[in-house]
């Protein structure tokens, strides 16, 4: 700065023929400079259009296959087209080439258990880009996120978020939803703020009936799929069960639809009526109960029902409630024993935090949760990406493979060395888009 300055005042101060000279190449000089400037801003990050090419990172193509070494991975038009040792892949010319030397590169992450519920989200359709793409970045994109499962949220907020997100205009993944949850009669949870208690009034459900309508009404918005509160929590130690013909009812419709099912279970008997009336995913574990019944296994097995963890959830919500440590440390072992129960008898194990209603959103303890319930990070990774992919028919199968989705995540680290490193992310990549980068 000062430098500059001093050179401005010297020019000022030569004779004028002389000064005038300067002052044209030095006005050039800036010219080429700026020019230089705007070239390189262009191409920090891929054009609209143009071929992504991620080269030099370790790939993990598929959990259970052989890492490449110094790959190269080509996307065209939101799609892998190529995938391999980095000499073997032609890189077109006017591709963006991104140095991924030192990293590691995954299928793009999913989380099957958000919420799109917190004030930020409300008046999604008008709210400035940028505030929405900031707290998308803190909540989801940071950590590697490319797909995530909305199970409870305000559709008049969800499906234009969805909108903008699909647009380009708020950097996100891609999101699915169920729109808003159906409850048992007299069963809107304790912790739904009391405002919102008369909104949802009319998606309580006292009959088979009142499921099926709640039901059709959900779809008709678009919804993904549809969530039930089978064991709602009501304050005081009290859970209000859904009725297992209310359940099957819900669905009916669903399943009609190719649509999943997501129940909120809380304990053994909205684990049970989920279970009997046919719901697809346990959005959480149960750790209030200690443990899954050998029945409940079974039928889960059988059903080929699948049971999103939410580990690091139990330990946050004992946190808030000041419970004393040996007695969170005890609630979550619950839920990590729960999990390795179902885990080790081969049931279809979804990642997920709940992100949205907790405001935990570093995924880094979920990860070493699940390491203790025995998964490595092969498991975790199926979790993250294939198992997601495959239970709700994504079109693509989660793997880094040509045909396959461009959604990538490029780790700073290898979670092969350590679990944590899963929560390490230096880029996310959506459909051949950079949505995040450290
Ligand atoms: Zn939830």
């Amino acid at each position: 700065m000062n430098q500059n300055h001093s050179a401005i005042v010297s020019i000022a101060m030569q004779p004028s023929g002389r000064r005038s000279w300067t002052l044209v190449w030095l006005l050039a000089f800036v010219v080429v400079l700026l020019l230089l400037y705007a070239a390189t801003a262009r191409s920090a990050t891929p054009d609209e259009g143009r071929d992504l090419a991620l080269v030099g990172a370790k790939v993990c193509p598929t959990p259970r296959a052989f890492p490449i070494k110094n790959a190269a991975i080509l996307i065209h038009d939101g799609k892998i087209v190529a995938v391999g040792p980095r000499d073997d892949v032609e890189i077109p010319k006017p591709a963006y080439v991104l140095d991924c030397s030192g990293r590691i590169i995954t299928a793009g992450f999913w989380n099957s258990h958000v919420h799109f519920t917190e004030p930020v989200w409300s008046g999604a359709a008008d709210a400035p880009a940028a505030k929405l793409a900031e707290h998308m970045q803190t909540m989801l994109t940071k950590w590697g996120f490319t797909t995530v499962f909305d199970i409870g949220s305000d559709p008049k907020d969800t499906f234009p978020l969805r909108k903008r997100v699909d647009s380009g205009e708020v950097p996100g993944p891609n999101i699915c939803t169920t729109g808003v949850p159906i409850y048992p009669e007299n069963g809107i949870p304790a912790y739904v703020p009391p405002k919102f208690v008369s909104l949802l009034k009319p998606f309580e459900a006292a009959t088979p009936a009142d499921a099926t309508r709640i039901a059709k009404v959900d779809l008709a918005m678009d919804a993904d799929g549809i969530k039930l509160f089978t064991g709602a929590i009501m304050g005081l130690g009290k859970i209000t069960p859904m009725p297992v013909d209310v359940v099957r009812a819900a669905v009916v419709v669903a399943h009609a639809a190719g649509k999943p099912v997501f129940a909120h279970p809380s304990n053994h008997v909205g684990t049970d009526n989920a279970l009997n009336g046919g719901v697809d995913i346990l959005a959480h574990t149960i750790p209030i109960e200690g443990r899954f019944t050998d029945d409940e296994l079974t039928q889960m097995k059988a059903q080929h029902t699948a049971l999103i963890p939410t580990l690091t959830l139990w330990q946050v919500e004992l946190e808030r409630d000041n419970a004393p440590v040996a007695a969170q440390q005890k609630f979550v072992q619950a839920g990590v024993d729960e999990l390795k129960t179902y885990f080790t008898q081969g049931g279809t194990i979804l990642f997920g935090t709940d992100v949205g209603y907790t405001q935990h959103y570093d995924t880094t303890s979920e990860y070493e949760y699940m390491l203790r319930a025995g998964m490595n990070w092969r498991d975790v990774l199926t979790s993250l990406t294939i198992a997601p992919a495959k239970f709700f028919r994504a079109g693509h199968t989660g793997e880094v493979v040509p045909g396959a989705a461009g959604d990538l995540v490029v780790l700073d680290a290898d979670p092969a060395l350590d679990i944590r490193n899963y929560a390490k992310v230096g880029y996310t990549i959506r459909a051949g888009k950079i949505i995040y980068q450290k």
